[in-house]
């Protein structure tokens, strides 16, 4: 078992497809370990999106994530990083294969309904950068 960090973007929680996609990830066989409501401030969506400061969407990126509610999620699978990945689709939902998430609730390359982790180590630093150890049931 291996585990992975999962946001529902703003546009996705504003579109009311939450509970879809948190059925979508039931469905695909990920153990949900964490799981909260949270509005990130500018700050942290600096923070999290730091590896893209220096490109031309971060402004827009980082108004975006903080524009309203998201829901932030620990999951847990077997090779819980790629399998995310693919359950997830390509960035640009045009690029999406048939039934991921992106193809089936992403509005555009920025509004792409979903985060997922693209490695172990990133997986770890975003979930602490989410959740309390307490916060994950064991
Ligand atoms: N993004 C964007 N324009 C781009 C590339 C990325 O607005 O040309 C946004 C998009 O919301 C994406 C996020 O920046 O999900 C992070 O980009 P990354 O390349 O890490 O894509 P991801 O890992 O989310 O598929
Ligand atoms: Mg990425």
């Amino acid at each position: 078992m291996s585990r992975t960090f999962a946001m529902i973007k703003p546009d996705a929680v504003q579109a009311g497809n939450a509970g879809n996609i948190i059925a979508h990830i039931q469905k695909a066989g990920f153990r949900i370990v964490g799981m909260k409501l949270v509005q990130i401030s500018m700050k942290q969506a600096q923070g999290f999106y730091e590896v893209h400061r220096e490109r031309p969407f971060y402004g827009e990126l980082t108004e975006f994530m903080s524009s309203g509610p998201s829901v932030v999620l620990a999951l847990d699978a077997e090779g819980a990083v790629q399998k995310w990945r693919d359950t997830i689709g390509a960035t640009d939902p045009a690029e999406a294969a048939d039934g991921t998430i992106r193809k089936l609730y992403a509005e555009s390359k920025g509004k792409n309904a979903v985060h997922g982790s693209d490695a172990d180590e990133t997986a770890a630093a975003e979930i602490a950068f989410f959740f309390a150890g307490t916060e994950l049931v064991g």
